[in-house]
C-alpha cells in the first residue's frame, strides 16, 4: 500500500466528521482549492443550492466521480475530501496519479437532500432512478459533465444500510462494490469487464485490512440507476458503498477504507496495470446479505408473554436529524424466529447478564412484554 494508516491521519480532512456532512462545508473546502485547482460551480439543486466540481490532474485518463447522490450518503464525500488532500501532498504516489490522470470530482451532487438529511432530492425523487428521464436537476447537471468531460471511468459514491453482511457469515459489508450491469442478461462487455478487475484490485487490498468485509452488490439491471446507464454508454463504472464497520456509527473508520480504495483505483489506472487483476476474481467477492439488524435480541420468551417461545427482535435505528445533529432511533424492525440473522450489538436473555444490560437500555420499553 502506498499510504500508511499514520500517513492518513495527517492528510484527513478534520473540517467533515460523522454522518451529517452538507453543502457549506463543500464549499468551504473546495475554496480553500481554489487556487491550485479548477472549481466551477456545474449547476444548482432544486432550492438553488450551488452544485461544485473541483478539477485536478493535467493527464489524458479523465476519471469522473461524484458523491451523495443520496443527501445522506456522506461517507464517500469525507473520503473524497481526504483524497484531494492527499493528492496536494506532491508525494510520488501522488504526482504520478495528477501526472496520468485529470481528475472531475462533484463531492456533493444532491446538497438538498443533505441539508435535511434524505436519500432523495428537494422534490422526492431519487436521483439514482432518474438516469434516463432526467426529470431533475442534479440530473441534467451529471449528465452535462458526463457529456462535456467525457470520462474514461466513473466513480458513483454512495453508503448502504447497516443491514448488509457478507454472503452467509457474520461480518458486516463495511464496503461493497459493483460494476453494474449494462444489460437485462447481465452480460460482461468490454467495459464492465474493466469495472471488474478494478473492484478486484480494491477487493485484494480492502482484504488485508478488513478481511471477509467486503460484499458484491445486486446486480439487477436497471437502465434508470446512473451506474447502469453510464456502463451501458461503455465507460467503466463502479459503484462504491460505504458500509458499517463494528461499532463506527459515525463511519470514520469505513471513511478510511473507502479512502484506500479510492487511492488503489486511481493507482492501478493511472499505472495501466488492470490487466494484473483477473476479472473472474470479482465472482470470489460474497454476494451482500440482509442479515443484520442494529440490536438482535434472542429468546424473548423470557421477557413475557408477549413474545413467543424462541422468538428474536430486531431492531434497526432510524437516523434522524434534530436540529444540527444526527440521532440513532432505535425501532421495531421485525420479529419472528430470525434464524440466520446477526446483531451488530446481541443480547441473549437466557443469559442473565444480557438480559440486565438489556433493561438498562433506552429501547427496552419498545419491547417489554
Ligand atoms: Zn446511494
Amino acid at each position: 500500500m502506498s499510504i500508511t494508516p499514520s500517513h492518513y491521519n495527517t492528510i484527513k480532512e478534520n473540517s467533515v466528521y460523522g454522518r451529517y456532512v452538507v453543502n457549506e462545508q463543500i464549499l468551504d473546502f473546495l475554496s480553500r482549492n481554489e487556487d491550485r485547482h479548477q472549481v466551477k460551480t456545474i449547476g444548482s439543486s432544486v432550492q438553488g443550492r450551488p452544485i461544485k466540481s473541483l478539477q485536478m490532474g493535467a493527464g489524458p485518463i479523465k476519471v469522473l466521480m461524484w458523491s451523495q447522490m443520496h443527501g445522506n450518503e456522506s461517507t464517500t464525500t469525507k473520503a473524497v475530501l481526504d483524497l484531494v488532500n492527499f493528492l496536494n501532498e506532491g508525494t510520488s504516489v501522488a504526482e504520478s496519479i495528477l501526472k496520468h490522470c485529470t481528475l472531475l470530482i462533484i463531492p456533493m451532487l444532491n446538497p438538498d437532500g443533505a441539508s435535511v438529511y434524505t436519500r432523495v432530492n428537494a422534490n422526492q425523487v431519487d436521483l439514482n432512478r432518474d438516469a434516463q428521464e432526467r426529470t431533475q436537476p442534479e440530473s441534467v447537471v451529471l449528465r452535462g459533465v458526463f457529456d462535456a468531460f467525457q470520462p474514461d471511468y466513473c466513480l458513483n459514491l454512495h453508503d448502504q444500510r447497516t443491514i448488509f453482511n457478507v454472503g452467509l457469515t457474520d461480518k458486516p459489508a463495511t464496503v461493497s462494490f459493483l460494476a453494474p450491469a449494462h444489460d437485462p442478461e447481465r452480460s460482461i462487455s468490454k467495459t464492465r469487464g474493466v469495472s471488474m478487475q478494478l473492484v478486484v484490485a480494491m477487493n485484494q487490498l480492502l482484504q488485508k485490512m478488513i478481511p471477509g468485509q467486503v460484499g458484491r452488490y445486486d446486480d439487477a439491471f436497471n437502465a434508470n440507476c446512473i451506474g447502469d446507464s453510464f456502463q451501458m454508454l461503455n465507460v467503466p463504472t463502479i459503484l462504491f458503498e460505504s458500509g458499517h464497520y463494528p461499532g463506527d456509527y459515525e463511519r470514520e473508520r469505513t471513511r478510511e477504507y473507502i479512502f484506500y480504495a479510492l487511492l488503489k483505483v486511481l493507482e492501478v489506472i493511472s499505472e495501466n496495470n488492470i490487466d494484473a487483476y483477473p476479472q473472474q476474481a470479482y465472482f470470489d467477492i460474497p454476494e451482500n446479505g440482509k442479515l443484520f439488524y442494529d440490536i438482535l435480541i434472542k429468546n424473548a420468551q423470557v421477557l413475557g408473554e408477549k413474545w413467543g417461545d424462541g422468538e428474536a427482535i430486531g431492531i434497526l435505528y432510524v437516523e434522524t436529524l434534530k436540529g444540527n445533529t444526527l440521532e440513532f432511533v432505535p425501532s421495531l424492525a421485525k420479529s419472528g424466529k430470525l434464524d440466520g440473522c446477526f446483531g451488530h450489538k446481541t443480547y441473549d436473555c437466557l443469559n442473565e447478564a444480557e438480559r440486565e444490560e438489556l433493561r438498562q437500555q433506552s429501547f427496552y420499553q419498545l419491547i417489554k412484554a
